[in-house]
């Protein structure tokens, strides 16, 4: 079966999970979206309640960002790059997941890179981060900086939620990480 196919198919799996108690608060899986074979795949935290509701990564005030970014610096848009979530489901009231509520939904991040394959990931923020580099240490820390991670390279950055709080430096920070990103994708596999 061919990546694609297997890619919808664990999005029909993850659809009627009920691994962890996000499952009960749910309107429905924001599983993900995007090209399944993209080369750039963005992680973010988890859905917000506009995401909840729409079904799909990154439509709020934080997505238009990320759309505009990606749009400025790596003249891409959502649909030729791949966007996911560390966990799939709401968490309430847009609290942090919990270790065990990604513990349970870590299976299907670990499954859509591996089908998707990109040559670069960019992490959004700690949770994506410290989960796909196993590591304790911080955004701030690690920011700027390119790792690798299995057949892919990993750019880390913030989360676009904190550079609308933030702003200035952030923001600047942020777009000089996605024209890293661009680099490494240029690059292709090293
Ligand atoms: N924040 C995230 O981390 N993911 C989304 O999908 C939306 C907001």
């Amino acid at each position: 079966m061919a990546d694609a196919d297997l890619l919808e198919r664990l999005r029909l799996t993850a659809s009627t999970c009920t691994l962890c108690p996000l499952a009960k608060g749910r309107t429905q899986v924001v599983f993900g979206v995007g090209n399944p074979a993209a080369e750039l795949l963005f992680v973010g935290e988890g859905p917000g309640r506009e995401e909840d509701l729409a079904g799909e990564p990154f439509v709020g005030r934080s997505g238009r960002l990320l759309d505009r970014l990606m749009w400025e610096e790596l003249g891409l848009t959502r649909a030729e790059c791949y966007i996911a979530n560390v966990v799939k489901c709401r968490p309430p009231q847009n609290r942090d997941p919990a270790p065990k509520e990604i513990e349970a939904c870590r299976p299907y991040l670990t499954e859509q890179v591996s089908l998707i394959d990109p040559t670069v990931i960019v992490t959004l923020g700690n949770f994506a981060t410290k989960l796909l580099l196993e590591t304790t240490r911080g955004i701030r820390e690690l920011r700027g900086q390119a790792f690798e991670r299995g057949r892919a390279r990993l750019v880390p950055t913030y989360h676009p939620a904190y550079v609308l709080r933030a702003g200035g430096e952030a923001m600047a920070e942020m777009r000089a990480d996605l024209v890293r990103a661009k680099r490494l994708v240029a690059a292709g596999r090293s």
